[in-house]
């Protein structure tokens, strides 16, 4: 066999693909190594082309809840298979996993099925601009919301409340829409809300910012969300992308119990497999088309093999698995904190690894609830940690302001092996 090292196929990659990679952040970039390239995985494990393997803290960025090749999962989408891949008409897959969702989640009546959650938040946009007849769409400072020109948008440097575009390639007109605000900071909401009477059509929130490091914001703050919004005939949109399915099956909405007027879904709700996902109430839902004057559609929407992915992952999502995920995500905080500490005489003891239930972070102060907060010696706190796992066999995403995941396939028999790599 022809050894394929990391080295040679990401030469042969950025030949063909820009940057050799399909998505910026699994480059590697800033990092002193080449992308390593992953052939196969299970569990919490995955394999690269030189045959090593690593404990898998990225899973695939959130949506292998259960781990890599969960058996049911794998089970259900080989029948899949064996029946068709695509047809483009109405079948009863995404019925049936519309119908558990919309039984399970008491804050929506309705959902459609698209295929990420970019894709997702863009329908949510459009839905609120089209319900509320208003352009202007509030956005945290931090927040991700997939690569949606309106949401690729920072807070200018001039003016206050000025905003421009974080990417090249979008209009200065798109911008303009989109105020910018930094979290946990109630009153700059409300200036926005003077400033711009009767034009917001909706405040969209990560409920668990989770994109830009981990920033768990305060209930009031939340809650303030929901209240301003109401207040101002604005809707209020929950980005549950991330932590959809994931701190709860509910996800934020269902922790806090702050009701959103949409939901947009994503990772978990394919279970590994493309799909995203917009929910909301009826009154709201049926503004799009066929039946309301919101357009939307997809060649591809609700694709029969992963809405039964999708509903594999879900249906094993009960509470004793919840109350499972949060106890192996304990014990893994506990054994990366210890070592985080005693390392090569402390020489990681100012990293902490702050958690929230099966997401965690690394970062040198604790606490930190907006962007501007966060040290700015993070990533090159980052580097020697995340070489230093890498060479160990642990792999945690090439990137310090990304969060890392623990999966039901996260056991303690992972950890003894977690345990006994990082002290080797
Ligand atoms: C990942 C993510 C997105 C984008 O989803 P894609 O499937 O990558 O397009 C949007 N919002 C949040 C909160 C996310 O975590």
């Amino acid at each position: 066999m022809i050894k394929r090292t990391a080295e040679s196929l990401f030469e042969a990659s950025k030949k063909i693909v820009p940057g050799g990679v399909h998505s910026p952040v699994r480059s590697f970039k800033g990092l002193p190594v080449v992308p390593r390239f992953i052939e196969k995985a299970e569990g919490a494990t995955i394999t690269d082309t030189e045959g090593k393997n690593y404990i898998d803290f990225c899973m695939s960025f959130g949506p292998l809840i259960l781990g890599h090749q969960n058996p049911v999962v794998k089970n259900e989408l080989k029948s899949a298979l064996d029946r068709g891949w695509s047809y483009g008409a109405c079948e009863p897959y995404s019925l049936e996993l519309a119908d558990f969702l919309t039984s399970k989640l008491p804050f929506i009546d309705q959902i459609r099925f698209v295929n990420s959650g970019t894709e997702a938040v863009m329908t949510a946009l459009r839905l609120a601009r089209g319900v509320t007849k208003r352009s202007k769409i509030l956005k945290f400072n931090g927040c991700y919301h997939g690569h949606v020109d309106s949401m690729l948008i920072k807070a200018g440097s001039g003016l206050a409340g000025t905003s421009t575009a974080s990417s090249a390639g979008i209009p200065e007109g798109i911008a303009q829409d989109t105020l910018i605000v930094e979290l946990d900071d109630e009153s700059a909401v409300s200036k926005c809300f003077q400033d711009h009477t009767d034009q917001i059509a909706a405040i969209i929130v990560e409920p668990l910012p989770a994109n830009n490091g981990l920033l768990p914001q305060r209930q009031e703050f939340l809650k303030f969300l929901r209240e301003v919004t109401k207040q101002n005939g604005s809707l209020l949109i929950f980005d549950e992308v991330i932590s959809g399915f994931r701190v709860a099956f509910g996800g934020m909405a269902e922790l806090t119990g702050i009701t959103p007027d949409i939901v947009t879904y994503g990772k978990i709700i394919g279970g590994g497999l493309p799909v995203g996902a917009i929910a909301a109430k009826k009154t709201i839902m049926e503004h799009l088309a066929p039946i309301g004057p919101v357009y939307q559609a997809g060649t591809l929407s609700a694709n029969p093999l992963a809405m039964v992915g999708g509903l594999a992952t879900l249906k094993q999502m009960d509470d004793k698995q919840y109350k499972q995920l949060d106890t192996n995500a304990s014990l893994i905080h506990n054994t990366i904190s210890e070592w985080l500490l005693g390392f090569e005489k402390g020489r990681f003891k100012d990293i902490k690894m702050v958690r929230f239930g099966s997401l965690f972070w690394f970062i040198s102060k604790d606490g930190i609830r907006s962007i501007d907060q966060i040290p700015a010696s993070l990533s090159s706190d980052f580097e020697p940690l995340f070489m230093t796992l890498l060479q160990k066999g642990i792999y945690i995403a090439p990137n310090a302001w990304e969060v890392g995941f623990v999966s039901l396939a996260h056991t303690q028999e992972v950890v003894d092996e977690l345990k006994k790599r990082l002290w080797n």
